[in-house]
Formats: structure tokens, C-alpha cells, sequence
């Protein structure tokens, strides 16, 4: 459709964000017949479900692993299984001790690597990746997004799936003023951050079957081990997250003496191992704090914008599935 003031071509929903949400949305209204493009400004699909190649090896560095808690989840992941996409990592984790934490649930992983799902859910969508949405305008009816060194795009409507904080961004930067329960109940939304370390290293490394630990008490509260889980045969590559409260301590410091840091706590899992390659992610927005309590945000006043994400179907990849599917539906519905 072209649209009469600007003669720019119209399509049904431009899609900000090609994380897991926001390809779900993608798939519900693509296979309705919907004209969908996904912009995201990572190099490839995915987001949070993210996989780092370091050397010959790989490593998970955003979700580690994911539970069902819905029989909607379920259904998916029931398929996953199915196509050998997914695989049952563990029931639980111990603490590293010799005193048992698993608790029965089964904790999910995909073969070769977590970003693999997000590319199995964006196969045959249209993605435009490495491009940065500066700015959601809206116009005559029409929403028009503004994109780094990319022009712009315009569709009937506009579905933002990043983190909250960037989302309000980039309203903001569109001069769409929100309505004013909607702007608080966004603005509520808070991040933890999270630093991730990744140490390739030059032997394999002891960790308690099936190769993770969870420690309540510890700075770094999650060590796994990338080979056991069996996604870098290569190499052996540890990941490790520190709390939301020591990662707040520390963020503000260089790389090197965040990755020594992550070093001297976890020197004696470490032993002799010798570190060939020390790698950090910062996460400035891991997981919300708290979610909003609908599974999308309809942004009232203004026709179709849509905020979703895992703030809004639960803190975890679950529940940014669900709130993509919600999304996608509500969007269906009113086009
Ligand atoms: C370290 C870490 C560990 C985690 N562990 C687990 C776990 O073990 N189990 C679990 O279930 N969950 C875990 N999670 C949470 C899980 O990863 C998320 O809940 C889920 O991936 C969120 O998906 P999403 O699509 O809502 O958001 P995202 O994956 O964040 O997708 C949003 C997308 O928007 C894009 N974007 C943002 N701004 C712009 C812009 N201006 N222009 C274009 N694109 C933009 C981003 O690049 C991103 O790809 C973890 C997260 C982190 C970071």
C-alpha cells in the first residue's frame, strides 16, 4: 500500500527488536498473510538468546537454559524436542557442594547453542539486521520509524520488544507523547544488569554433572561449563554471571579488572587451568524486576503501538514467547 501525503510504501507492522518476542509476533502475523519486517541493530537475530563463537569453541553469554511453566510454552516446545532443536539439559543445579539443589523440573537447552532457536524461529521472516531504530513517529495515522543511516519505513502499526528503557527511548524520540498511566506503568519497569564472563581455557574443567552450579550466596552465581553441555566440543569455554548486585559494584570499571575480578573468584574452580582468552559481556538490562500484568501493552490514544517483551509475559524466555504470541494476536485482530 503507498500512503498519499509521503508516497511511502505502507506495510501491515513494523516489528522493533528480532529477539525472541519479537520474532514470535513476526511468525503469528506472517502466517496470517501480514506484511511483517523485523529491524534490529545486532548482527544477527536473537537478542538475549545469545551465542559467542571463541575460538574453535562457543559459549552461551545471555540465557543459559530455559523451563516451561504453560501448556501455551509447552506446545512449542514439545515441537522443539520433536525436531531435535531442543534438549533437555538438567532437573536443577547443585550449589558445587556435595548437598543436592536439583528440583525435578526439567531446564531446556538448544543443540548447538541458545541463538539457534531465535534463528529456527526467524527462518523465512524478513529481518533487517545491524540497523538502529533512532526514533517512532507517528503521522496521519501511519507510523513511521526512523532508522541510523537507513531512511525510514512506514506501516499501520509498530510493535517494540526491546528492553523498556529503550523503547520509551525511542517513543520519546518520535515526540509521541504516551498516555499518561501508560508512561508510569512503563516507567516502573526495571532491569538488573548482569556481567557475563567467558574463559576459553586450555584443558577441561571439573564441574558437577551436567556441568553448571548455581550459588545462592556467591558474587558469581552461575558457572557453566560450554563443553559439557555439549554445544563447544572443541574447547572448553566456562560462563559466568555475576548478581545483579556485584555486577552494579563493579560495572563501572574497566574490562580487565572486571575480568580479573571474575578471575580471582572463581580461581578455585580454576586450579592449574591455564586462561587463553577472557571475554565480557555487559548486560545493562538482563531481566526485568518486575512485569507489567497483561502480556502486551496497547498504547492507548494511539491506534496500533504495542510494547511487549519479557516485561511483560514474565522475566524469562518463556515468558517473551508468550507475550510475542499475545502481541502478534492483539495486532491480528485489529488490522
Ligand atoms: C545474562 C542473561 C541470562 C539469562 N538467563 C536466562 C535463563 O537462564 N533462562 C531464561 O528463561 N531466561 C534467561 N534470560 C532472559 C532471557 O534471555 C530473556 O527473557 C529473553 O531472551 C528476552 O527476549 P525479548 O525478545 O523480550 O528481548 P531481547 O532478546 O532483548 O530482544 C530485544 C531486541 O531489540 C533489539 N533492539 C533494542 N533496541 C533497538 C533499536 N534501537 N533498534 C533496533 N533494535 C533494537 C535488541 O538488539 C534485541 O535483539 C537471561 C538473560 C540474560 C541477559
Amino acid at each position: 500500500m503507498t500512503d498519499d501525503m509521503t508516497q511511502t510504501y505502507v506495510i501491515d507492522v513494523i516489528i522493533v527488536g528480532a529477539g525472541i518476542c519479537g520474532l514470535m509476533a513476526a511468525r503469528v502475523l506472517k502466517d496470517a498473510g501480514k506484511e511483517v519486517i523485523l529491524i534490529d541493530k545486532g548482527r544477527s537475530v536473537g537478542g538475549r538468546l545469545a551465542t559467542r563463537r571463541i575460538g574453535e569453541g562457543a559459549a552461551d553469554h545471555g540465557a543459559q537454559f530455559f523451563t516451561v511453566r504453560t501448556p501455551e510454552f509447552g506446545v512449542y516446545v514439545e515441537r522443539w524436542l520433536a525436531e531435535g532443536l531442543v534438549f533437555e539439559w538438567s532437573r536443577g543445579w547443585t550449589d558445587g557442594s556435595l548437598i543436592g539443589t536439583r528440583d525435578g523440573h526439567p531446564r531446556y537447552a538448544v543443540r548447538g547453542g541458545m541463538n539457534q532457536l531465535a534463528k529456527h524461529a526467524g527462518e523465512g521472516l524478513q529481518v533487517f539486521t545491524d540497523v538502529r531504530v533512532k526514533a517512532v513517529r507517528s503521522q496521519l495515522g501511519r507510523w513511521y520509524v526512523d532508522m541510523e543511516g537507513k531512511g525510514q519505513l512506514a506501516a499501520s502499526a509498530v510493535l517494540l520488544t526491546p528492553p523498556v528503557p529503550q523503547s520509551l527511548d525511542l517513543v520519546e524520540s518520535g515526540g509521541v507523547g504516551l498516555h499518561a498511566e501508560d508512561e508510569a506503568a512503563l516507567k516502573a519497569i526495571q532491569y538488573e544488569m548482569c556481567l557475563t564472563a567467558m574463559f576459553l581455557v586450555d584443558r577441561p574443567i571439573f564441574l558437577p554433572s551436567p556441568g553448571a552450579i548455581q550459588r545462592e550466596n556467591a558474587n558469581i552465581h552461575w558457572i557453566a561449563d560450554n563443553r559439557a553441555k555439549g554445544i563447544s566440543p572443541e574447547a572448553t569455554i566456562l560462563t559466568m554471571q555475576a548478581t545483579g548486585t556485584y555486577s552494579r559494584q563493579l560495572w563501572d570499571q574497566t574490562d580487565e579488572s572486571i575480568l580479573n575480578a571474575f578471575r580471582v573468584d572463581v580461581m578455585p574452580i580454576l586450579g592449574e587451568t591455564r586462561v587463553l582468552d577472557a571475554q565480557l559481556k555487559r548486560w545493562r538490562y538482563s531481566r526485568p524486576v518486575s512485569v507489567y500484568p497483561e502480556r502486551t501493552l496497547i498504547a492507548r490514544g494511539h491506534g496500533n503501538l504495542l510494547f511487549a517483551g519479557d516485561a511483560f509475559g514474565g522475566p524469562r524466555l518463556e515468558g517473551a514467547v508468550l507475550s510475542g504470541l499475545a502481541a502478534g494476536k492483539v495486532l491480528l485482530d485489529r488490522l
